[in-house]
């Protein structure tokens, strides 16, 4: 009965969780107790075959993709969709009437549908663009720039990717704005206190990250976000690293900006979106001008178009907007909440395997983490560890991961980052700490 009910409410809604959501209001409602009953067991075999890239070899060897944080990888599904737009639809959005002007509207319109279902916001509230950088810095130059003043203040934390620091920086410089900076405890949380002592009456905005993509710390954006709204603060959270391993629900957090990007959601790069309130997207002025954002065009002056199309001007990335519907159907359809476990069940082996590596020195250990692991190893510099590793066929970041902050404050240039994702498996964990241990040998 259970399943047969699970059938019918698929066949209506679109995942688990809007189901979820859906029960969780009756619920309020009438006062009875209703869950979606657990998911079957998933064949992650089956999932990792999806996989093309993953069945290739790097220096002979099988590939080991732990670098899932920089960008994921994309199952046959996505690249099927962008294939077949390319070999079926080609045409561009809202610019003809002909069939295949209006199958890539659809395809395109189709993705903000799916992307507002999966991230639970409304899709005329979520404007496509080509990532989170674009995102914020569409917040940066056309809802903070016009209304900062000299005195005002935007809060960031320590573990913030670039993405999110360096525009305010611009907006800072240009407004008189000043940054103020949340510091983390030593296992790499927020320092909830210092955070909410920083939230004065001259901070107008606070932007930060819901998982770090260095430490793999989830922050608890939806409690940070009601503290800001008491004090009537404005919250942009960077949504990069939690909309692939999350179930989200965007609503329930309570900010005023969202920012994803699809390349690190088994989607094309180049695709993302912003969610902004509506009384923001309706007080923002455009930020990029041209084709497509527009009602009218005079000489003497334009009249916009409404929603979230006054910002995105120019032909867009209709084939990677095709491909990422197709990313967000298979995410859904394995659920977030199964691949949130299967990525928790990833991360405690490896925690345990890499407790038995020597040398090891691991940065971020906050509970409840994303299977995001950063470390070094002593005596050996990060560069060399991940280029030894290439050479037996692991992929790993080397670097500062775009987040220079946090390695000053960690006093380090450097770390080697290993992120993985649900098409991971057991075994590549036990083959990475094998060639680990081989390459720390060769180093020391
Ligand atoms: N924020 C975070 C936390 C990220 O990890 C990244 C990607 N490394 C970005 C922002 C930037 O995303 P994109 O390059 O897709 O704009």
């Amino acid at each position: 009965m259970a399943d047969r009910r699970w059938e019918i409410a698929k066949s209506c809604f679109p995942s688990r969780l809007a189901i979820s959501q859906l029960l969780s209001a009756i619920s309020s409602l009438t006062g009875i107790t209703m869950t979606v009953a657990p998911s079957p067991a998933i064949d992650w075999a089956a999932v990792r075959a999806d996989f093309p890239v993953l069945t290739r070899e790097v220096h002979g060897k099988p590939l080991i993709y732990f670098d899932s944080a920089n960008t994921g990888q994309k199952p046959d599904a996505v690249i099927a969709t962008v294939d077949d737009f390319y070999r079926r639809h080609n045409a561009n959005v809202s610019r003809a009437v002909h069939t295949l002007g209006t199958e890539a509207t659809e395809a395109y319109e189709g993705a903000r549908t799916k992307l507002a279902r999966f991230l639970n916001v409304r899709s005329d509230e979520l404007v496509l663009c080509s990532g989170t950088t674009f995102a914020i810095n569409l917040v940066a130059y056309s809802w903070a720039l016009p209304r900062l003043q000299p005195g005002d203040a935007i809060v960031l934390t320590r573990m913030e990717h670039h993405a999110n620091i360096v525009p305010w920086q611009l907006v800072a410089q240009r407004t008189g704005a000043v940054i103020k900076v949340a510091e983390l405890d030593e296992l790499g949380r927020l320092d909830l206190d210092r955070l909410y002592a920083l939230l004065t009456p001259e901070v107008k905005l606070l932007a930060l990250t819901h998982v770090s993509n260095v430490l793999g710390t989830v922050n608890p954006v939806r409690e940070i976000c009601r503290e800001a709204r008491k004090r009537g603060i404005a919250t942009l959270i960077d949504g990069s690293q939690a909309a692939p391993h999350l179930a989200l629900d965007v609503a329930a957090i309570g900010c005023d900006f969202y920012a994803v990007t699809g390349h690190k959601m088994s989607g094309p790069t180049g695709t993302g979106a912003l969610w902004a309130r509506r009384e923001h997207l309706e007080a923002m002025p455009p930020f990029i001008g041209g084709g497509e954002m527009i009602k009218e065009v005079r000489f003497e002056g334009t009249v916009f178009a409404d929603g979230p199309r006054r910002f995105e001007a120019g032909t867009p990335n209709i084939a990677g907007f095709a491909g990422l519907g197709a990313a967000v159907d298979y995410l859904s359809a394995l659920g977030m909440a199964n691949i949130e476990a299967r990525e928790q069940a990833l991360l405690q082996r490896f925690n345990a395997a890499l407790g038995e590596v020597p040398g090891l020195r691991i940065f971020g250990a906050a509970p409840g983490k994303a299977a995001v692991v950063s470390f070094l190893i002593e005596g050996a510099h990060a560069h060399d560890l991940a280029t030894l590793l290439d050479l037996e066929g692991v992929a790993i970041r080397s670097g500062h991961h775009c987040a220079h902050p946090l390695m000053q404050h960690f006093g380090v240039p450097a770390t080697c980052r290993a992120s993985l994702a649900y098409y991971n498996t057991f075994e590549e964990i036990d083959a990475f700490v094998a060639a680990l241990n081989k390459v720390r040998k060769l180093l020391a």
